[in-house]
């Protein structure tokens, strides 16, 4: 094609790049350019060209003005079969009504029903000649049909604001997915995947009163003063949530500690630190 440098980003994997956009014989270069523009404001990049007319051409990348990436990587073929060989969902798109119909939606129902097969294969979505629109033969190898509701007295889009409209609602399907997964996972509990079960009451119960007994042998609580000490430290371990092993640990630090309180001969006379 020509020596423009791709400058593609290197990204996650988006289910949007199973979106293939196809253009059958299209004539005029500068609405192959302004469709990459389209795709790329959207998110997609995946553009295949069957026997364009006049292309390569600098018409079309000057309309591709920062989406020429999409022109470099598009992938030219001589037929429709050829470019649409591997997708699992072909999505015909028509500015009239045809003589016999086919499963027939528009472009939002079309983006929800397509979207979720995004994860499977490539979807593509192709859309015809300027002047003559897709071929019968060529709507009859899609499984679906997609018609953009326009007035009925004008009903044929510009190429490229077609595949804009295709794109946009396509972006908008990802975008409500997306949130769904957001919203899925700040649902779920952040313990599920926890390596040990969560203490249960009467182990923190018990934990409690040995953390108690060892503060008053270390003479750390004073039985005259208590303030609300155990009801902070109380307030302190609940709100940690320990898990089996971590109360377990705990008490053996308390045990070690008491250990050594004996040794040292008991806790500190309590005259001592009113001084
Ligand atoms: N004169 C042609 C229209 C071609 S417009 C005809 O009567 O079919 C070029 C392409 O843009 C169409 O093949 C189709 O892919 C797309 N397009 C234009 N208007 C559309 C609409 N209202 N709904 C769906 N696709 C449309």
């Amino acid at each position: 094609m020509t020596d423009t440098p791709s400058n593609t980003p290197s990204s996650t994997p988006s289910p949007l790049d199973n979106v293939r956009i196809v253009l059958v014989n299209t004539t005029h270069p500068g609405n192959i350019g302004a469709v990459a523009r389209a795709m790329k404001n959207m998110g997609l990049s995946k553009l295949y060209l069957v026997e364009p007319k006049n292309y390569p051409d600098e018409v079309a990348y000057y309309r591709a003005v920062s989406a020429q990436d999409v022109l470099n990587d598009a992938v030219i073929t001589s037929t429709l079969e050829e470019a649409i060989a591997d997708c699992g969902l072909v999505v015909g798109t028509s500015a009239r009504g045809r003589r016999i119909p086919w499963p027939l939606l528009n472009p939002r129902t079309c983006a929800e029903q397509a979207y979720p097969e995004l994860s499977q294969h490539p979807v593509a979505i192709v859309f015809g000649r300027e002047d003559r629109g897709l071929t019968n033969d060529e709507l009859q190898c899609c499984n679906l049909h997609v018609h953009i509701p326009t007035n009925e007295d004008y009903s044929s889009l510009n190429l490229a604001m077609a595949v804009q409209v295709l794109s946009y609602e396509m972006r908008m399907a990802h975008l409500s997915a997306d949130e769904q997964r957001q919203a899925e996972m700040l649902s779920t509990d952040p313990m599920k995947e926890w390596d040990a079960p969560l203490s249960k009451s009467a182990d923190m119960e018990r934990f409690f009163v040995h953390l108690e007994s060892t503060l008053r042998n270390m003479g750390f609580l004073k039985p005259s003063a208590p303030k609300q000490l155990m009801t902070r430290l109380r307030r302190l371990f609940t709100r940690t949530r320990m898990d089996e092993l971590e109360v377990n640990m705990m008490r053996g630090v308390l045990t070690s500690a008491q250990r050594w309180v004996e040794k040292a001969g008991g806790p500190e006379p309590e005259n001592q630190d009113k001084s």
